[in-house]
């Protein structure tokens, strides 16, 4: 594939999409989008107003009422969903190039992973609303004159707000179960990465769907507030940090609206003594460099054997040093720039605290004096539990590691974390690994592999790592009420 330049990658316009119409919010103030591998602006969105959101949710709950989404046979709703997937295949190249320019991240991986997976989400998905039913029960203390069943109602109009890290992924996370459960939708992407959800919001429209039944709103914080706040949304779905996850709690106890938190992570990878360094090296390094380190379920804590500690961190460094940098748009590049200025600055803090505070860096440990916000692959050590940067989300490629000498420890090493989202174990002896396992506290944990997630099997967080499960059968008891029924027959 030849190199796109940035200038070659159409963007869609930078506006609301609502009610299948690009519209201005012409009241809101402009915030820049950037290409995070030249600092370049490629865009300027709307902060959108509260007015705006109120558009979106009015015609979210308009679609939802209309007949022609409502009472849409659901074989007709799967046939949509697929013709939307459809779409989104035949437009892989140029969703991929969008991905890559708006995140940073390698074409290679938006190409092979992030684009062919939403397909796939989208026709897993697809599969559901003839499946998705109540079902006929039997009274325990009333008597056998009455009738009883269950109904599985969408909640309505849901609230959908995702982050930067996988833009396009998350969202379709979020939109096929949705769909699927016959809901509709205001979508609002991330303020740093735009521009995917719209060229959906367009895919969707092409495909089908009612006007109305799929909106896009762009903001940052304030706009993604004003969708939570607002009444008309039945349930939000968000995806992102674990502080602005407590505040969305906070603001929907007032109305009680469903919600589900996807947050942080600081997932562990634990190589157990027995494992095969050369499948546990490359996973490792993968599972914490790939995306720059910008993944919710990145193992960014290590536990390896003593004895081999060394031997681990210089193998790690070294696939590490082998991924080729550079803007996400060349074909070549296996590691991108973080998200922004604000990001690298970050993670920079965060690094340097967890050096102030004792640990060592074995390798990286740079942010590169070149145009973007290109960080090194780092590898630190520590045997603090208490270093911050043990403790805390860094989102960017560094790996914090710690020697262990006594395989009984692993289990409360790998917990002592607020967070519980995902773990990584390598080990041949699979008892050993089944065991791990149950003990760790984490709502996926791989076992021999890594960076594996699948549309049929449920994603969350225990602890401060959310509320909720996507994916799988589980993420409809989010989308749908269960409603009982109780009739007598006499
Ligand atoms: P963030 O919480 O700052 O922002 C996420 C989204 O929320 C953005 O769209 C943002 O505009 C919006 N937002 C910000 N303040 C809001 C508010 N008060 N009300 C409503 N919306 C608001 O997170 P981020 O920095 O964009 O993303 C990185 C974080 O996301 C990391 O912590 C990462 O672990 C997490 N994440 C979690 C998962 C998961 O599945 N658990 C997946 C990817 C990323």
């Amino acid at each position: 594939m030849p190199m796109p330049a940035q200038a070659a990658v159409r963007l869609p316009p930078s506006l609301n999409f609502i009610n299948g119409d690009w519209q201005d919010d012409t009241a809101a103030e402009r915030i820049e989008v950037r290409d995070p591998a030249t600092e370049a602006l490629i865009g300027q969105i709307p902060r959108s107003t509260p007015a705006a959101v109120d558009r979106a949710v009015k015609a979210a709950q308009a679609a939802f009422e209309n007949p022609a989404w409502r009472d849409l046979p659901l074989l007709a709703r799967e046939r949509l969903i697929h013709r939307f997937a459809d779409l989104l295949e035949a437009n892989a190249q140029e969703m991929a190039q969008i991905e890559s320019l708006d995140n940073g991240k390698p074409v290679m991986f938006s190409g092979m992973l992030d684009v062919p997976y939403s397909v796939a989400w989208l026709r897993y998905f697809a599969g559901w609303p003839t499946k998705l039913h109540g079902k006929s029960l039997t009274p325990a203390i009333h008597g056998p004159e009455h009738h009883c069943y269950t109904l599985r109602e969408p909640v309505g109009v849901v609230g959908l707000i995702v982050p930067w890290n996988f833009p396009l992924v998350l969202a379709v996370w979020k939109i096929a179960p949705a769909l699927a459960a016959g809901c509709t939708i205001v979508l609002k992407p991330a303020e740093q990465t735009p521009y995917s959800a719209l060229r959906l919001a367009q895919l969707a429209d092409e495909a089908g769907f009612p006007k109305g039944v799929f909106n896009v709103v762009l903001g940052d914080g304030v706009t993604g507030q004003a969708i939570v706040d607002h009444p008309g949304i039945a349930k939000i779905s968000f995806t992102g940090s674990t502080p602005v996850g407590k505040r969305i709690l906070s603001s929907v106890a007032r109305d009680l609206k469903r919600v589900t938190l996807e947050l942080g992570g600081k997932s562990p990878t634990v190589i157990l003594p027995d494992a095969d360094l050369s499948t546990a090296i490359p996973g490792a390094a993968q599972a914490v460099f790939v995306n720059s380190g910008q993944i919710c379920f990145a193992g960014t804590r290590l536990f390896a054997p003593r004895k081999v500690f060394d031997q681990v961190l210089e193998g790690i460094a070294g696939v590490g040093a082998s991924f080729k940098i550079g803007a996400g748009l060349e074909p070549d590049t296996m590691l991108g720039p973080v998200i922004s200025e604000r990001q690298a600055d970050s993670v920079m803090a965060k690094m340097q605290a967890g050096i102030k505070a004792g640990a060592t860096v074995f390798s990286g440990g740079q942010r590169l004096s070149r145009p973007g916000y290109f960080i090194e692959p780092t590898i630190l050590v520590t045997e603090d539990a208490q270093n911050p940067a043990f403790r805390e989300e860094l989102f960017g490629p560094v790996l914090t590691a710690t020697p262990y000498d006594d395989i009984d420890d692993i289990a409360a090493m790998a917990n002592d974390s607020d967070y519980g989202l995902a773990a990584h174990i390598y080990t041949r002896e699979l008892s050993a690994a089944h065991r791990l396992a149950r003990k760790i506290q984490a709502g996926t944990i791989w076992i021999n592999t890594q960076l594996a997630p699948d549309p049929a099997i449920p994603f969350g967080g225990f602890k401060q790592s959310g509320w909720g499960r996507e994916n799988g059968e589980d993420v409809f008891s989010h989308y749908l009420e269960s409603k009982s029924v109780i009739a007598k027959i006499s």
